[in-house]
Order: C-alpha cells, then sequence, then structure tokens
C-alpha cells in the first residue's frame, strides 16, 4: 500500500483498537484517531484513550454518542444491567445495537472533514461473539452506502477481520507493540486495565488468546 495517505482509526484504547492503530501508523503518513463517549460503564476508557493517543503522537477527536444510551441502554453503558454472553442464539447483553453503523458512519464524516480516504476499524468476525454488525459483509456494505450518500471513495480497513485472539496478539508482536498493547489497553468491562480482572467474558477472550499465543511462540 502507498504510504502517502491519511487515515483515522476507530479508538476505544482497547486491546484491538490500539493494535489497529499501530498497524495503522506503519501504512500511512497522517494518522489521527476518533473515540466515541457513549457514557462507557467506565469512563477510565476514555481516559486509557486520550493516554495512548498521547504516547503515539496522533491527535485524537473525542465525539460525544450518549445519544446511544438514550436509544438503547445496555451491559457496557449501565452499571444495572449484567454483563454476560448470549444463550441459545441471543445477543449478549453488551450488544449496543447500531453502535458499528453509527460510529463507522461518525468516523467516515469526520473523515471526510480532515481530508482522509482511509477509515481503520478493529472489527473483527472470527470470534464471533454474536454482534451482527461486527461482520465482514455489513461494514463492506456499510462502506458502499457511506461512498453513495457522500459521493466519494472511502475505504474501511479491516486489518483484524479474520484474525482470532492470538494471531492479533502476534500483529502486535510483529509491530514491536507486543509489552505496550499488554500493559497499556484496556479491555476488561470491570475497567482493570493490562491483563484485567480476570473474570469478565472480555478478559476469559483475551486471556485465552494471550495463552495460545505464548504458548506458540515458545515452539517456534
Ligand atoms: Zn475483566
Amino acid at each position: 500500500m502507498e504510504k502517502n495517505k491519511k487515515a483515522v482509526v476507530v479508538f476505544s484504547g482497547g486491546q484491538d483498537s490500539t493494535t489497529c492503530l499501530f498497524w495503522a501508523l506503519e501504512q500511512f503518513d497522517h494518522v489521527e484517531v476518533v473515540t466515541f463517549d457513549y457514557n462507557q460503564r467506565h469512563k477510565q476508557e476514555i481516559e486509557v484513550a486520550e493516554e495512548i493517543a498521547g504516547d503515539l503522537g496522533v491527535r485524537q477527536h473525542v465525539l460525544d454518542m450518549s445519544l446511544l444510551n438514550q436509544l438503547a441502554p445496555n451491559a457496557l453503558t449501565r452499571d444495572d444491567i449484567e454483563v454476560k454472553d448470549g444463550e441459545d442464539g441471543e445477543l449478549p447483553s453488551t450488544f449496543v445495537p447500531g453502535r458499528n453503523l453509527l460510529f463507522l458512519s461518525f468516523a467516515t464524516i469526520l473523515a471526510r472533514q480532515i481530508g482522509a480516504k482511509h477509515i481503520i476499524t478493529g472489527v473483527c468476525e472470527t470470534d464471533f461473539s454474536g454482534y451482527p454488525d461486527c461482520r465482514d459483509v455489513f461494514v463492506k456494505s456499510l462502506n458502499v452506502s457511506l461512498n453513495l450518500s457522500m459521493d466519494d471513495d472511502f475505504v474501511i480497513h479491516t486489518p483484524l477481520m479474520w484474525l482470532d485472539k492470538a494471531q492479533t496478539w502476534k500483529m502486535a508482536d510483529d509491530l514491536d507493540a507486543f509489552s505496550y498493547v499488554r500493559e497499556k489497553t484496556l479491555t476488561c468491562y470491570n475497567g482493570v486495565r493490562g491483563d484485567g480482572c480476570g473474570e469478565c467474558p472480555a478478559c476469559h477472550l483475551r486471556r485465552q488468546g494471550l495463552e495460545n499465543y505464548l504458548s506458540e511462540r515458545k515452539e517456534a
């Protein structure tokens, strides 16, 4: 890919979006990030994202998306709703209807404003948590709709789409960012940075991937 392009990374300060940010910094000349404030359970998520953007020297745009909570209260935004996996084809309690539709649309409008053609998001279909808006077909379809809506030619990149969590750790490692991502990012639903609380679904997924990757690395 040509290294003379401008890009916007959808950035939450978690493992996936931080890995995407390191990836984007290799691929593009100029990178900015957009972080959405939607009354996350933990305000800390916004602070962590700010700190990482500062560490990596990229400009951060924080957009107020509190209307999401107004429309669709869920376990990511409300302390009184329990975080749990979906059972028997149900969506997990962490699902925020329309989240990626809105986030990617606003990220693309921002991209247009700052003259960027590329939007990067860490959504992933492999460790499919049941979120319909993390599917490849959805992102491609939205990309077409956004281009039609603005008569433009944006490209939405999903570098993690087909990776499992172990492969995402490998990607961070290949980008010389393994320790940084492991220590500085926040994935845990209980707001514990780095290796997390160890109890919530996000921590289970992250730790499983980390253990798989570390055992592969040992064998290699
Ligand atoms: Zn946790």
